[in-house]
């Protein structure tokens, strides 16, 4: 006995910390702006139509055999096609070393790992701020972390000028996380001509993107459209890595279904990344669940359910722009003498209110509503029924 005496409670997650709090209050006001999924009106989860109808095509035809290590070969090859475009030349010319991962955050890690291995002397820089659990996984994998600006507290928007200084001052050769699209926390996106500039400054110094994509078609609708940023750095011929989630656009949450890919210099270098990213998967998982990637599949390669997918993807987005434009409205309405419009600026499932973590507090004790202390706001959480009281709330805090 006694092997663990020295363990202590890890702290607590803040998200989580906050969902736990709001299912304790029995009070019938309640909101909940702190989850990171998507909600539909009525403040429920939400199946798509796509994946149901998916679903009842699989239904018992599935096997339960094991994927290979790299996961679903036929889902990885339509996820690099959602994210680089059907006609990328990177795909024609078999350029793209690319598994199956667990999700986003799986994506994330096997990266940080790969670039641990072959390119140990590295760094990462980071936003800030980012998901919290970047840096969890940087850390994780033994990655030093650095730094760069990226937003703006006074304008609430994007610090572009400190952006392009510290992209210029580190030194050649740096490694970078960037948000694709719907930054997280923040929902502030570079421009499409932001995004050129960084990347003509990223060519200047040799610098490796590494993508985040946990949110295509979430932003705008559009999941080309979404994907702008990495198709202005395919055209001007940086090798990049990307991961993406299906997390968020199919509502595969608890699926854990995703994919990393790493541009490469050609078909046979292509082939030795994959290996390795192989490799690195087989002593953590052996191999990616089979389910949700056969989802992913059904989805993508049937025109018909991939019509539909879209049109889904388009109604989240709209009802999340739609809740922001009746929160800034709200609180106009209610004479607030502060400046909303970063709340229809920003973009994405989160609006990084600017409100301090005390006016938070206050929210929480006073009104029933949760969210992080950092201020950002689920606008999935918000609906037709809750945004008066939220904006009410907001307004009575920020006097
Ligand atoms: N990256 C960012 C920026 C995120 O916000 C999230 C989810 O919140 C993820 C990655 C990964 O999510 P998942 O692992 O569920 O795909």
């Amino acid at each position: 006995s006694g092997w663990w005496k020295a363990v202590e409670p890890a702290p607590k997650d803040p998200i989580l910390g906050v969902t736990e709090a709001f299912l304790a209050d029995t009070d019938p006001n309640k909101v909940n702006v702190g989850v990171g999924a998507y909600r539909d009106d009525q403040g429920k989860p939400v199946v798509l139509q796509s994946v149901r109808e998916a679903e009842r095509r699989i239904l018992g035809k599935e096997n339960m055999e094991y994927l290979p290590m790299g996961g679903s070969v036929k889902m990885v090859e339509e996820s690099i096609k959602l994210a680089y475009g059907e006609n990328a030349d990177v795909l024609k010319d078999k350029r793209v070393a690319a598994v199956q991962a667990l999700s986003g955050t799986g994506a994330c890690r096997l990266f940080a790992e790969f670039q641990k291995r072959f390119r140990p002397e590295s760094q990462i820089y980071i936003p800030v701020p980012t998901w919290a659990n970047h840096h969890n996984i940087w850390r994780d994998a033994n990655v030093p972390q650095r730094t760069f600006h990226y937003y703006h507290p006074e304008t609430r928007g994007l610090d572009f000028a400190s952006l392009m200084d510290d992209v210029k001052n580190a030194p050649n050769g740096s490694f970078f996380l960037l948000h694709a699209c719907a930054h997280n926390p923040t929902g502030v996106d570079p421009t499409e001509e932001q995004w050129k500039e960084i990347s003509y400054q990223f060519k200047v110094k040799n610098h490796y993107p590494f993508f985040d994509m946990a949110y295509q078609g979430f932003a705008s609708g559009d999941t080309d459209r979404d994907a702008k940023a990495i198709r202005i750095f395919l055209e001007d011929g940086h090798q990049i890595a990307c991961a993406q989630s299906f997390a968020k656009n199919m509502g595969l949450y608890g699926q854990r279904v995703g994919c990393l890919s790493v541009i490469c210099d050609d078909a046979k270098q292509a082939v030795a990344v994959k290996s390795q990213l192989q490799q690195i998967a087989r002593p953590m998982y052996s191999n990616p669940p089979v389910h949700g990637a056969l989802l992913v599949y059904s989805i993508l390669s049937d025109p018909d359910l991939k019509a539909l997918w879209h049109k889904e993807v388009k109604v989240m987005a709209d009802r999340i722009i739609g809740m922001r434009e009746a929160l800034r409205g709200n609180l106009e309405n209610l004479g607030s003498p502060l400046s909303w419009n970063h709340v229809t600026d920003q973009i994405g499932m989160f609006c990084y209110s600017g409100m301090t973590p005390e006016q938070v507090d206050r929210l929480t004790s006073e009104f029933h509503i949760y969210l992080t202390r950092n201020g950002r706001i689920s606008m999935a959480g918000v609906t037709t029924g809750n945004v008066e009281y939220l904006a009410n709330a907001i307004h009575e805090v920020t006097k």
